[in-house]
């Protein structure tokens, strides 16, 4: 099936991104409410059919812990990217002064299953992971998006946007970037929801990108206080920030870590924690 601009109803504006804005809209055919990413491109019609085909490999596989996609369409130069409508959020705007050891266990592992699920059947490594990039909604489920399934859309992207930096990355070429990258970005993800801020100092006019590229491949790594996480939460995020890639879990042992074990049968309120976070999220707006 595919998705047409008049087929869409716009409703409010979601975010703004890197590439454009992101809008929640309402599919008439189908009665279903989406979010749609517009992605600004200089391209030809060739290149535009090449993104479309490829991104068309999302329709045969699903996973819980990811981000359904409907369909993508393009106007002018432009991508338009329909995807699951995810109605609390990004964890960047959820996490508040940092969420509890139990939360962040569920977190972690649907974290690590989108992960293994993209590397497993997609054969992708995501390569922006950070709390930007998982969305929650208000029954309690976590996923993540913003991939890169269309080898010719981060082509693309990487071209129009020299200027836009992803995170500093420990390994710093991108022909070095491996799944064990994914999971060094893990890790810090999850000092980032566990404490309420990134690890490292953010470049500003004080702080240059070599002090933070400095701290990053020489510093100690940080981690969680250990008076709020657990032995086991601990090690766990030692483990992803190994400074040796190949001395770093698969995704199998970290779904096997006794962090993980402790936590996988225990029942946490996702839902009223989603809740909570997303309307202290909100009364955090209206003050502002
Ligand atoms: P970036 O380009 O910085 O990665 P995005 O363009 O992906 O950011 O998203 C911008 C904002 O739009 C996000 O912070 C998020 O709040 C919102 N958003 C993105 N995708 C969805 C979605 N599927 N459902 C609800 N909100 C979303």
């Amino acid at each position: 099936y595919k998705i047409n601009k008049d087929e869409l109803v716009l409703l409010e504006e979601l975010g703004k991104g890197q590439y454009g804005t992101v809008q929640k809209v309402f599919h008439k055919p189908t009665n279903v409410t989406m979010a749609m990413k517009e992605i600004r491109l200089e391209l030809d019609e060739t290149k535009l059919n090449q993104i479309l085909m490829e991104l068309d490999i999302l329709h045969k596989s699903q996973s819980t812990y990811i981000v359904d996609f409907y369909g993508a369409f393009f106007i002018e130069s432009c991508v338009y990217y329909c995807m699951e409508y995810m109605d609390a959020g990004s964890l960047d705007k959820l996490y508040g002064e940092g969420v509890p050891e139990n939360v962040l266990a569920k977190i972690t592992i649907a974290m690590i299953k989108g992960l293994k699920f993209l590397k497993d059947e997609l054969n992708i490594i995501h390569r922006d992971v950070k709390p930007t990039n998982i969305l929650v909604n208000r029954a309690g489920e976590v996923k993540i998006c913003d991939f890169g399934v269309s080898g010719q859309l981060q082509q693309s992207l990487a071209k129009t946007h020299i200027g836009c930096q992803k995170r500093i990355q420990h390994e710093k070429s991108s022909s070095s970037y491996t799944v064990q990258s994914d999971i060094w970005s893990l890790g810090l993800s999850m000092l980032e929801l566990g404490t309420g801020k990134y690890p490292y100092p953010i470049p500003d006019k004080k702080i240059g990108m070599f002090a933070q590229l400095a701290a990053i491949v020489n510093g100690v790594p940080p981690v969680l206080p250990a008076d709020r996480f657990s032995a086991e939460c601990l090690d766990f995020v030692a483990q992803c920030l190994n400074k040796n890639p190949q001395n770093r879990p698969t995704y199998a042992q970290l779904l096997e870590h006794p962090f993980l074990e402790k936590y996988k049968d225990a029942d946490v309120d996702m839902k009223s924690w989603a809740e909570q976070a997303y309307s202290s999220r909100k009364d955090l707006l209206k003050q502002t």
